[in-house]
C-alpha cells in the first residue's frame, strides 16, 4: 500500500513556522523534504524526523507533457521549463556548480499522471485541467485548489532515495478563490499587476517545483524561491536567493557529475505512460503502474524496495498565488 501525504505550506501558519524553526534552532532557513516529513498539511514546520530525500545519482532527465497548456506554446513551455531547472544546475556553490545534470528530453512526454512504475518512468512536466490525477478516485477532492503546481516526489521510504518525481501544474483559470492559470513568460519587469487573474510566471513557479524535485522543502525566508508562496506577476522566483543555494549546495556538494553522463529514469526511460506501443489505453490500475515488492523488481536494483510498502508517495504543494494580495488571501480562507 503507498502512503499518499501530503507536504502542504499555507501561509497562516507561517507565524507558527518561524517560531518552531527557531526554537528547533536551525542553523539555516532551508528545509529538506524528509522520510517523515510529509505530513505538513497546511503549515510549514520543518519536520527534521527520518532520512532526507535525495537522488543517489543526480544526472536527472525531465520531460514535458506534449499536449502542453492552454495558455502557452509547448515551446513557450520548454523554455521556461529549462531555464528553470538550468537555474539550480548553475548555481554558485563556492565557485562551482552542485553535482547536479539536468537533461530535457528531445522528445514530449504523454503523461499526465503522477506515478512510478516498475517497467519504465518519465519524470513529467504536466498541466491538468480539471485540478486533478487523471488517475485519482473518483472521491478524491483533487489537488489543493489554491495551488498553482504540485510536485509528487516517489522515494525509498526506508533511505529516503528519490526514485522520480512528477510536476503537475494546475491549468485551470484562477478565481478569487483557487490558483490556476493563465501562465506566461513574464518579462524581467513581471507580468501586467495586479488585477486578479493577470498572467503568472510560469518559470516561476517551475524553478520552486524544481526545488522539491531534487528534495528541498519550504523556506521560512520570504525572498527565497522555496518560499511557500509569491506575488503571483512576479518574476523573483527564477533567481535562488542565498539560502536556495546553500540548499542545493549542501545536498549536492559539487563533484564529478558532467555533460557526459546518463540520464536514465529508474526501469528505463517510458515518455508514454497512458497508451501502449499498439495504441492501447494504460489503464489506470494496470498492475505494471503499480510499484511492487522487490521480488518483481528486476528492473531498478537499486531501489532495494522494503517489503510491499517500500515506496510512498510524497506530494508536495505550493500555493503561488496567495500571497499576491494578503487581504484576498486572508478574506479567500476566512
Ligand atoms: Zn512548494
Amino acid at each position: 500500500m503507498n502512503d499518499r501525504t501530503l507536504h502542504s505550506i499555507g501561509l497562516v501558519a507561517l507565524g507558527v513556522a518561524f517560531v518552531a524553526c527557531l526554537t528547533a534552532d536551525h542553523a539555516s532557513a532551508y528545509c529538506r523534504m524528509t522520510t517523515e516529513g510529509g505530513a505538513q498539511i497546511g503549515n510549514s514546520v520543518c519536520i527534521e524526523k527520518g532520512e532526507p530525500l535525495v537522488w543517489s545519482t543526480p544526472c536527472l532527465s525531465y520531460a514535458v507533457d506534449s499536449r502542453g497548456s492552454r495558455w502557452m506554446d509547448l515551446a513557450d513551455i520548454e523554455t521556461a521549463v529549462d531555464a528553470s531547472f538550468k537555474t539550480w544546475e548553475e548555481a554558485d556553490c563556492g565557485g562551482s556548480p552542485p553535482n547536479l545534470i539536468f537533461k530535457p528530453s528531445l522528445v514530449p512526454s504523454t503523461c499526465r499522471r503522477a506515478e512510478f512504475n516498475t517497467t519504465g518512468n518519465v519524470n513529467t512536466i504536466a498541466f491538468l485541467n480539471p485540478w486533478r490525477d487523471p488517475c485519482a478516485d473518483a472521491d478524491d477532492p483533487g489537488y489543493d485548489a489554491m495551488a498553482l503546481a504540485v510536485t509528487i516526489v516517489w522515494h525509498n521510504t526506508t533511505t529516503g532515495e528519490i526514485l522520480d518525481a512528477d510536476m503537475m501544474i494546475n491549468d485551470q483559470q484562477t478565481t478569487t478563490r483557487n490558483a490556476g492559470g493563465p501562465y506566461a513568460n513574464c518579462p524581467d519587469e513581471g507580468c501586467l499587476p495586479p488585477d486578479f487573474g493577470g498572467d503568472a510566471d510560469l518559470a516561476s513557479i517551475v524553478t520552486h517545483e524544481a526545488g522539491h524535485f531534487i528534495g528541498i522543502g519550504h523556506s521560512n525566508i520570504e525572498e527565497a524561491t522555496m518560499f511557500a508562496s509569491a506575488e503571483r506577476d512576479s518574476v523573483e522566483k527564477r533567481t535562488l536567493a542565498q539560502d536556495d543555494i546553500n540548499a542545493v549546495c549542501a545536498i549536492y556538494p559539487p563533484g564529478n557529475l558532467d555533460d557526459t553522463c546518463t540520464a536514465v529514469p529508474m526501469g528505463g526511460l517510458l515518455l508514454n505512460c497512458e497508451t501502449t506501443d499498439s495504441g492501447d489505453e494504460v489503464l489506470c490500475d494496470d498492475p505494471a503502474s503499480v510499484p511492487t515488492s522487490s521480488g518483481g523488481c528486476s528492473a531498478c536494483t537499486t531501489a532495494q524496495f522494503p517489503g510491499d510498502s517500500g515506496v510512498s508517495l510524497l506530494l508536495v504543494l505550493v500555493g503561488l498565488t496567495v500571497l499576491r494580495r494578503r487581504s484576498r488571501h486572508l478574506d479567500a480562507r476566512s
